[in-house]
């Protein structure tokens, strides 16, 4: 059904003329894209523009959020899925995304396997739920522009992938029929082990110590590292990152380092202790 999915396309860029000016500007601005060649730039902008029309961005009043802010957001979606065909990358339950202007505080309250209700107070810069909005912090979208391994909209976005399968994030996203879930399991379990390993002898994680507070954390943060810092996380976890290079059908770090010297591309990573 290509011809379809190119029809609908050229039918919609009638209506709504992608705007060129305002993508060149997003793009040479996001790190994250400068691996792209040019027919993958064309691709991105068309299916991001195409996303921006599904999509409802909710704000307070007083916070700018301008077209460039949106082709940002819709950038960082579609680079996930882009070497998908399109009948794959659908974003299904993706609608309503609300920014807010800087980290924001929840109540929680949570009872353990024991029966025990916890209450606490948690920071976050970033939430998803199935079937609900994505909520996103402003300014930390706009500081992780320039930070290896951290991006929070990678992060909630890949949350609303692993939420594909049953509604539930817990590291298991829909795989492809050529990769093998069992493969997926014990790729990602050697990881989790090695992480959690590293936080019960009191020593630092190779990557954000957050990957090792839930199996769906660590999904999203091993592919904030496969978007925004690939050398370290193929340094660190070869085989994982060699997973990911075929779940996403993309290469993010060959040739990243050409165009943008030092760790790929970023300034050093800095600590990040709100929750996502
Ligand atoms: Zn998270």
């Amino acid at each position: 059904m290509q011809w379809l999915a190119a029809w609908q396309r050229k039918r919609f860029l009638k209506r709504h003329p992608l705007p060129e000016a305002a993508w060149r500007d997003v793009l040479s601005r996001l790190p994250v894209t400068s691996c792209l060649d040019a027919a993958a730039r064309q691709r991105l902008m068309m299916r991001g523009w195409q996303r921006l029309h599904h999509l409802a961005f909710h704000f307070p009043e007083p916070l700018t959020w301008t077209l460039e802010d949106q082709l940002s957001v819709a950038a960082h979606i579609e680079l996930i899925t882009l070497y998908w065909p399109d009948s794959q990358a659908r974003w299904p339950d993706v609608h309503d995304i609300v920014v807010v202007p800087d980290a924001f505080r929840r109540h929680l309250v949570e009872t353990d396997t024991a029966g025990v209700i916890h209450e606490h107070d948690d920071e976050r810069i970033g939430e998803t739920s199935s079937r609900g909005p994505v909520v996103l912090s402003m300014n930390d979208m706009q500081a992780d522009r320039h930070h290896a391994g951290v991006n929070v909209i990678i992060h909630e976005f890949i949350h609303k992938l692993d939420m594909q399968n049953d509604g539930v994030a817990n590291g298991f996203p829909p795989l492809h029929g050529d990769i093998s879930s069992r493969r997926w399991h014990a790729t990602f379990t050697r990881v989790w082990q090695d992480l959690t390993d590293h936080v019960a002898r009191g020593a630092p994680t190779p990557i954000n110590e957050y990957a090792a507070t839930d199996p769906a954390e660590c999904l999203a943060v091993c592919c904030e590292y496969f978007f925004t810092a690939p050398g370290r996380l193929k340094a660190t976890y070869p085989e994982l990152h060699a997973l990911l290079v075929e779940y996403f059908r993309q290469d993010p770090g060959q040739k990243r380092t050409t165009q943008h010297p030092g760790a790929d591309g970023y300034n050093a990573r800095p600590s990040q202790p709100a929750s996502r």
